[in-house]
């Protein structure tokens, strides 16, 4: 399982899923800030017992200024593998008061399976909101849990 949260700003892009949309604010972050992906990135390291996102790619390292967050996930990916392991699905929901995330949802899917290797159909975008409760309620801030399931494709012995 993964988690994340990124606070709501002015002046700043908002990428959810490798989709931008278009709103009034964006997320706050080192990289792009996509919240989803990186709880994504989160489930699958977590999954694999490898730690998380930021034990990988520190947020003081200036490499990752700005990344877009697919390629932190296309890294993690290649991680997973060489560990020996194939993804099976993912699972996703987005807290988001604003904006509407259902209809970027589809296109989110294709572009994270594609970058997996996995039919839309395997990655599965959740969205709600927080009925106005707590901070993500109050716009201050977007969040994202994700589940993954991982599948052996190594004996532990090969790794
Ligand atoms: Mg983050």
């Amino acid at each position: 399982m993964g988690y994340d949260v990124h606070r709501l700003a002015e002046g700043r892009r908002l990428v959810i899923g490798g989709v931008e949309i278009p709103f009034e604010k964006g997320l706050l972050g080192h990289s792009d800030a996509d919240v989803l992906l990186h709880a994504l990135c989160d489930a699958l390291l977590g999954a694999a017992g490898m730690g998380d996102i930021g034990l990988h790619f520190p947020d003081t390292d200036p490499a990752y200024a700005g990344i877009d967050s697919m390629e932190l996930l296309d890294r993690v990916r290649n991680l997973i593998r060489e560990k020996g392991y194939a993804i099976v699905n993912a699972d996703a929901t987005v807290y988001a008061q604003a904006p509407k995330i259902a209809p970027h949802r589809e296109k989110m899917q294709e572009r994270i399976g594609a970058r997996l290797g996995l039919p839309r159909d395997r990655i599965n975008i959740k969205a709600t909101t927080t009925e106005g409760l707590g901070p993500m309620g109050r716009g201050e801030g977007i969040g994202a849990m994700c589940a993954v399931l991982l599948e052996e494709i190594k004996p532990p012995s090969d790794r």
